[in-house]
């Protein structure tokens, strides 16, 4: 019996009415029951939408934020459907609703879960226009709120799926649905037990396909990207790349845990668990063969460069004239973990403890806050940490250049910078 199969388009994919059409074109001759189409948000709307919840917190006004993002949805409505189509009054409804959702309180206690609730609206939004596009050209889809069968818990803007209940969840109401019918869906959202709205993490929606595909046990996962597959480095930030034909899973892992976009971290390790091959396709040339991601890849050491943006050096520093000992390290550790911020780099030297951690709102102030007692602290923002995968020495020097190093490690596979341009 053939199985499912989850395909999953990102903001870059359904960014305008001409993104929107080219993906009713790839689905012209692959479009079939037992496929689940997962869709992000339409271009940057997550990150207007972060603004509009940002000016809201600040006690700005966004109205104009609200009326830009509106008039971009209808733009690529009127160009894609006609005047009196029911789109435009789903629409409608879901500008009405999200209004309503803003004009509730918001503070610093419930930053998170007002967040949720509104950066939602992005996917409920582009998933209707999507769905309703497709059917408009004859490609039946069933439109379904994935908030009904992705159930988290209520870790806002970073919500923990309960696997077991999702699993349930999605096979008692899709899979008869599936028989019939391909289902579209919104990627990155889910719902508490209370019901409240959740997200996965922003660029959630690989995650999304992942959990769909472990749940419906899927045969294959493809993500429709603007690049080729899964390259050895960005193209924008860096020339001559290379593409990977296959790639093992641990190795697809280890570059989106140094910060490589290409896909979202959390989607490699339910897909290698359930042993579900990866596809990594262009959107632009949908018959070329991309990257699949499987078990049997070959190791094939290729140098893999990922950038990572936004990036705070802070630097812990003992003033009382004793040495770094496990007691700091550990003080140090228990602080991130509360503020839950990852490590990306760590260094030691005899009086002092040096992170690289993302740079996120409120938290540095905290982590400040909570340190500042035992140590002296300072930090840098606004950096780039370079990894080099399988790195070949000879080249490194290269991609320094023009840069200023704040903090290198190497090991014999590995490479590590914290770098920012010279003169800032
Ligand atoms: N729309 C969300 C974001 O931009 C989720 C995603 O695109 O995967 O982060
Ligand atoms: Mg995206």
């Amino acid at each position: 019996m053939a199985k499912n199969f989850i395909y999953k388009f990102g903001g870059a994919s359904v960014k305008d009415s001409s993104a929107i059409e080219n993906l009713s074109k790839i689905l012209r001759n692959r479009l079939r029951n037992q496929l689940v189409i997962v869709v992000s948000a339409m271009g940057k709307t997550t990150n207007s939408l972060e603004e509009i919840i940002w000016k809201k917190m600040s006690n700005e006004d966004f109205s104009q934020n609200c009326s830009i993002l509106k008039e971009f949805h209808l733009g690529i409505c009127k160009e894609l459907f006609p005047q009196d189509h029911l789109i435009f009054s789903l629409l409608e409804n879901l500008f009405i609703k999200l209004d309503k959702d803003l004009e509730k309180p918001i503070n610093k206690q419930n930053y998170d879960e007002f967040y949720d609730r509104i950066v939602g609206y992005g996917e409920l939004i582009s998933s209707r226009i999507v769905a309703e596009y497709l059917c408009l050209q004859g490609q039946v889809v069933v439109w379904k709120d994935a908030r009904e069968v992705i159930h988290t818990d209520s870790d806002f803007r970073f919500a923990k799926i309960d696997w077991e209940k999702t699993r349930t969840h999605t096979r008692a109401q899709w899979l008869p649905v599936l028989e019939q019918f391909p289902i579209l869906t919104q990627g990155f959202i889910g719902s508490d037990s209370k019901g409240r709205p959740t997200t996965l993490g922003r660029e959630g929606s690989d995650f999304t396909a992942a959990i769909l595909a472990t749940s419906l046990d899927a045969s294959s996962v493809t993500i429709w990207k603007d690049v080729p597959g899964v390259l050895n480095a960005d193209p924008k930030l860096f020339p001559n790349t290379q593409k990977f034909e296959e790639l093992a899973y641990g190795e697809a892992a280890e570059m989106t845990y140094f910060g490589a976009s290409v896909i979202h971290p959390k989607t490699i390790k339910p897909l290698a668990n359930a042993g579900i091959p990866l596809f990594v396709k262009s959107f632009l040339d949908p018959d070329a063969s991309g990257t699949k991601i499987h078990e049997k890849a070959p190791n094939q050491g290729i140098p893999t460069l990922v950038l990572k943006k936004n990036q705070v050096l802070v630097s812990f520093k003992v003033t009382d004239f004793t040495f770094i000992d496990e007691g700091h390290i550990h003080q140090i550790y228990e602080q991130l973990k509360k503020l839950k911020l990852r490590v990306n780099m760590l260094q030691l030297s005899a009086i002092s403890v040096s992170v690289v951690i993302d740079s996120q709102v409120f938290k540095l102030d905290q982590l400040l806050a909570g340190l500042k007692s035992t140590f002296e602290i300072r930090y840098n923002e606004g950096l780039e940490l370079l990894t080099v995968l399988h790195q070949n020495p000879d080249e490194i020097p290269a991609l320094l250049e023009g840069y200023e190093v704040l903090l290198e490690q190497s090991t014999r596979n590995t490479f590590q910078a914290v770098r920012r341009k010279s003169g800032i």
